[in-house]
This record gives C-alpha cells, sequence and structure tokens, in this order.
C-alpha cells in the first residue's frame, strides 16, 4: 500500500501530526521504535497555550492524566520569589501516558499505528518514500520526521545535525515517594540552564539541564550534586537517574524538503530558556500535517510553505528566548542583580503558562532594564571592590 504520509515517531510531534493528517482524510502511518506506551524522559511540565492548541485540534485528553501546578518557587543564590499560578496555566505529567493517549487519539481519527517498529533507512525513488523497517518496506508519498532528537529522517533525507553547541544535556530523577507543594526552578548550579523539582500526580521529577559544550562533568554528578542541595530529599533513596539530549531552538535549520518535514525536537523546536519542547513539538507536527494536506489537494505548491511558517511563526518567539538567555547566562551575578529587582524572570513563566507577554516583549524590557541598570551595578561592584 501507498500511504499518504509516513510519520516516524509516536512522541507528541508524530501523533499530533497522525492525528492532524488522519483528520484531514489521509491515509497515514505512525511508526515508533519502541513497544507504546513508552518511557520518555521529561519534566512534563505542559502549559496552557499547549493544552489549547490540542483541544482547538480536536485532540481530547482525560484531565486524570495532569497534576495542577498552583504555585512556582524560582530560586537564585541569594534570593526565593514565590509565584501563583492561574488554574490550568501550568500542569505536568509523565509523558509515558500524554504520548500513548496521544498515540490514541491518532488512531481514534484514522491513523493505523505500527509500533515495536523500527526505521532503519529511507530513500527517495520516482517521487516516493521508501522506508526501510524492522519488518519490511514501507512506502509514502511523504514522510513527516517525528523521531526526537537524534532523527534518523533529518540524516537520510535533510543531511544536517546539530552540532554540539546547540545541544543541552540534562539528567531526572522520578521520585514516587516525593510530594511537592509547588513546583520548582532553581538557578545557580547551571552554566546555561535551571535545575528543577516538578510536582507530579504521583511524586516529583528532579532534573538538571546543561549545555553539552559547557559540561565539564557527567550531568549525573551534576544532578547528584544538585539534588544533596534539596533538604526534602533522602539522597540514599533516589531511584538510577536517566539522562536525554535537548537541542536548541532559536537558529534557523531547514525542517522542509520536496518530500519530508521535520517537527518537534527533530526539527530542534526547544525553547532554549525554558526547555519547554511539547508544546512547539505539537504544534510544528500539526502543521507539518497541514502543509502535507494542502499539497496533496494542490492549495500549496511545496512543503516551502512549512518552512515558511516555521521560520516566520515559531523561530522569532525561540530566537527571543534564546538572545534572553544569552543575556541572562552572560553574567550570573549581574543577572541575579536585574531578576532581584524586576520582573522579567516572572513574566516568562507567566508567558511560559500562556499569558501575555510574549517572549519578544520580554525580551525587549530585560535590555532596556539592563541598560538602566548597567550603570548603578558597576558602581556597586567598583565601591565592593
Ligand atoms: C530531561 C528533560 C526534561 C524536559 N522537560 C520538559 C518539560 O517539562 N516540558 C516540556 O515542554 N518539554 C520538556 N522537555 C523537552 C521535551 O521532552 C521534548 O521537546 C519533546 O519530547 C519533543 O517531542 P518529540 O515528539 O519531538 O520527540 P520525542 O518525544 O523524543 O519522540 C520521538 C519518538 O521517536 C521515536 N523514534 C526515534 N527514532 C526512531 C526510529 N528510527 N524509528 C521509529 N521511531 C523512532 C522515539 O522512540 C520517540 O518515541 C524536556 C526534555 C528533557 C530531555
Amino acid at each position: 500500500m501507498l500511504y499518504d504520509v509516513a510519520v516516524v515517531g509516536a512522541g507528541v510531534a508524530g501523533s499530533c501530526a497522525a492525528f492532524a493528517a488522519a483528520k484531514r482524510g489521509l491515509s497515514v502511518v505512525l511508526l515508533e521504535k519502541e513497544a507504546l506506551p513508552r518511557y520518555k524522559l521529561c519534566g512534563g511540565a505542559v502549559t496552557r497555550k499547549t493544552m489549547e492548541l490540542l483541544a482547538g485540534e480536536g485532540i481530547r485528553l482525560p484531565t486524570k492524566l495532569f497534576h495542577e501546578v498552583r504555585k512556582v518557587k524560582v530560586k537564585i543564590p541569594g534570593a526565593e520569589r514565590e509565584i501563583d499560578v492561574a488554574r490550568g496555566n501550568i500542569l505536568t505529567t509523565y509523558r509515558d501516558v500524554l504520548d500513548y493517549a496521544l498515540a490514541k487519539e491518532a488512531e481514534r481519527a484514522g491513523a493505523e499505528i505500527r509500533d515495536a517498529t523500527r526505521v532503519k533507512g529511507i530513500k527517495l525513488e520516482h517521487g516516493k518514500c521508501l522506508l526501510e523497517t524492522e519488518h519490511g518496506e514501507i512506502s509514502s508519498r511523504f514522510v513527516i520526521g517525528c523521531d526526537g532528537v537524534s532523527s534518523i529522517v533529518r540524516k537520510h533525507l535533510f543531511g544536517w545535525r546539530f552540532p554540539s553547541r546547540e545541544l543541552g544535556v540534562a539528567a531526572e530523577y522520578e521520585v514516587p515517594w516525593l510530594s511537592l507543594d509547588a513546583m520548582e526552578i532553581h538557578f545557580g548550579h547551571a552554566s546555561f540552564s535551571y535545575t528543577w523539582a516538578f510536582p507530579k500526580r504521583e511524586g516529583a521529577t528532579i532534573g538538571v539541564a546543561e549545555l553539552a559544550s559547557r559540561l565539564g562533568e557527567s550531568i549525573v554528578s551534576r544532578l547528584e550534586s544538585f539534588a544533596s542541595t534539596l533538604p526534602y530529599v533522602d539522597a540514599s533513596a533516589l531511584p538510577p537517574a536517566k539522562a536525554h539530549l535537548i537541542p536548541m531552538g532559536g537558529i534557523r535549520r531547514k525542517v522542509a524538503a520536496p518530500r519530508a518535514a521535520l517537527a518537534g525536537d527533530a526539527a530542534g523546536f526547544v525553547d532554549p530558556l525554558s526547555g519547554e519542547g511539547t508544546y512547539h513539538a505539537a504544534l510544528s507536527g500539526i502543521k507539518a500535517a497541514q502543509f502535507v494536506s494542502e499539497v496533496l489537494n494542490g492549495k500549496e505548491k511545496s512543503l516551502l510553505a512549512y518552512q515558511s511558517f516555521c521560520d516566520r511563526e515559531l523561530l522569532p518567539d525561540l530566537r527571543a528566548m534564546l538572545y534572553l538567555g544569552r543575556l541572562f547566562y552572560f553574567n550570573m551575578d549581574f543577572s541575579y542583580h536585574l531578576f532581584k529587582n524586576s520582573d522579567v524572570l516572572f513574566s516568562v513563566i507567566s508567558a511560559l503558562g500562556g499569558s501575555e507577554p510574549k517572549p519578544r516583549v520580554i525580551l525587549r524590557r530585560a535590555l532596556m532594564f539592563s541598560l538602566k541598570n548597567l550603570p548603578s551595578y558597576v558602581l556597586k561592584r567598583i565601591g565592593q571592590a
């Protein structure tokens, strides 16, 4: 059988793409290398804008999958602040259950799911995509690569990979016995990231991320030393840590080819400041499917329309967060001074929840605040010297 579209990877991007393509009447096969439900390392924070995006597309998710966060504690060396979170702005979940529910939604819309089916190679022949899998060959008119940071679709059909300076590495403990009343974000344990403790429905997730190029030790040692600073954690009772790569968003990359599109982590769509990837995975997966459908029914000439969408709609906000991150992490001492005395950091957290302002507005405010406060900060430091 020749499918209209083969989606590789049944994470958030893949299941959303498969749902959106099937909903538009295309014949879809969703290929996943693991048996579903499969484990995925993730803080599992899901924002209001993601839930609204999924609901707007017609994807139904039971509320029992989520834990509602009502408070965020931000800790920076020498200061701590607590922010109340409006109902539904930030939720947490486990990715095995969320991604499985999304895959089931894709199936409900008409997609055929083949799990435990790894794609080993892809080639283009006579205008068709031929996917070599563990269980034989599959052919399709289009391929959407939603196969994560080490994407095989990207390798075979796009020929680029992330340089190490554009990759983060993260590690987490999933702690079933830990109960937290707030989501915690700590600065000061990583040079270009933060560390976290997120409450979940049944426990909590403790994690750390760092730029791969700046990590001078193992990420697990970094996680161990962060966990040892948490007063409520018994280090001897922690489960083994797991680690995974995170691509850095905000950099323009080729994500569309004549017969293929990349979405989610495969395309590098992760907020480089917050690490939020599920929203961009869902959005890019849905949009990739929508553009494939429009090319098939003649409304669009080619998938270049998807590239333009990503460059126009996804890239500017991700890039603003990248610049904000560079500004914040350039001189941590100044950043602490800045963030202790302004609401910029708190705007970032509200923006994550989907409230205004947009990242570009936050960046502008942060720059203005930095320019205004730099002279007084320099004078203070000179006075202390
Ligand atoms: C430690 C950590 C914490 C994070 N915390 C958060 C958070 O709290 N909130 C948030 O929004 N984001 C978070 N992120 C980012 C988020 O997890 C990712 O951006 C998101 O998972 C991207 O989804 P995806 O569908 O693109 O890729 P993935 O979820 O990685 O899915 C890719 C799928 O493709 C499959 N696959 C791979 N290769 C093949 C193949 N050859 N054949 C078939 N299938 C294949 C994989 O098995 C997998 O199921 C975190 C990331 C990490 C590492």
